[in-house]
């Protein structure tokens, strides 16, 4: 097996559209299990771990300070790992720090990136539905050039995005948090889990919105659009973005309702369908709260405790 260490960006793009049969490798959590015990053989790896871009955050500046207007971005380099997610992005993405903080051990949150979770599109992968939540975008690039892929369209099937042969993820660009996110995930235990299924919730006061983010219950991560909708149109009604009063419990009820209808999960060996759509049920109703008390205290970060994963 070949292994191909582009000095660059440019030369690593070249080679990705010379050798389409190199398997991208950035942390290598995913790649180096598949090559160790899933038998996977590619002709060669291309190692991205030392292109300077893919460990960059930066800040793309807000849009003209207009009310409802996003809050700018952050362009999270696609290798940049989970722990520097987790201490450095708590603020400004609090749903996105969350999941990272909720992913596998320590030793794994190191090595491991989003740009390889969005390579890997793994329905079960923590970042999806928090990148769902925020409304973010994918960066691919070729020697062709840039595609920037609203994240809705970038789960195809299961383990299957929308990246072309020759292209690799740059960055994903995360709108900064005007409103409270959560995140929340079952898993059998803490530190080494695959999710049985995760929630992402997360407010945008700014244009009335409720965004909804499901992992692990579709063949793809999914949105609640139909409970995103309705959760919007009871907020709206009762003015209670400005009001601040308590969701009525009916309308919660009914947000949960709709966000397990979202999912098509299967029964395998991690749970049932029957019981990740409950699960799912439960933390759609808990983001929720969590995120609206948040609102209603002024507060836009993370609950106290984190979000830790509810089992
Ligand atoms: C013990 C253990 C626990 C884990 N726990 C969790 C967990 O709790 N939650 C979770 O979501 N995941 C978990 N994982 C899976 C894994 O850690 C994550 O999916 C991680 O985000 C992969 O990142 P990476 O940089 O290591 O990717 P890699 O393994 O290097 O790559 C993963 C995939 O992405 C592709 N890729 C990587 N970078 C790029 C790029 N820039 N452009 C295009 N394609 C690219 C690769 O070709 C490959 O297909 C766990 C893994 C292990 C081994």
């Amino acid at each position: 097996m070949d292994f191909l260490r582009p000095g660059d960006w440019r030369e690593a793009l070249a080679l990705r559209a010379e050798r389409p049969g190199a398997l991208p490798i950035a942390g290598g959590t995913d790649v180096m299990v598949e090559i160790n015990h899933g038998g996977r053989r590619p002709e060669a790896l291309l190692d991205l771990s030392g292109i300077t871009e893919l460990h960059a955050v930066e800040r793309e500046p807000a849009d003209g300070g207009t009310p409802g207007a996003p809050a700018g971005r952050v362009r999270l380099g696609a290798a940049v790992p989970y722990t520097r997610v987790v201490a450095e992005l708590g603020a400004e993405l609090p749903g996105l720090a969350l999941a990272a903080r909720t992913v596998g051990s320590p030793q794994i949150r190191n090595r491991g990136s989003v740009g390889g979770n969005l390579g890997a599109a793994s329905p079960a992968g923590d970042c999806h539905p928090a990148l769902l939540a925020s409304g973010a975008e994918v960066e691919a690039v070729s020697v062709r050039g840039t595609r920037h892929i609203p994240v809705d369209d970038f789960y195809l099937g299961v383990k299957r995005n929308a990246l072309a042969p020759d292209e690799l993820i740059r960055s994903v660009r995360v709108p900064r948090a005007t409103g409270p996110q959560q995140f929340s995930k079952v898993g059998p235990r803490n530190a080494m889990v695959i999710a049985v299924c995760a929630v992402a919730v997360a407010l945008h006061p700014g244009r009335g919105g409720v965004r909804v983010g499901i992992g692990s219950a579709a063949p793809t991560p999914v949105r609640a659009r139909e409970a995103e909708e309705h959760i919007a149109g009871v907020l709206a009604d009762g003015d209670l973005w400005e009001r601040r009063d308590p969701i009525p419990p009916a309308a919660a009820r009914r947000f949960a309702e709709l966000v397990a209808a979202a999912c098509s999960p299967i029964d395998d060996v991690r749970g049932t369908a029957a019981y990740r759509r409950h699960a799912v049920a439960v933390m759609a109703r808990r983001t929720l709260g969590w995120c609206w008390e948040a609102h209603r205290a002024g507060a836009s970060g993370p609950r106290p405790e984190g979000g830790a994963p509810c089992a």
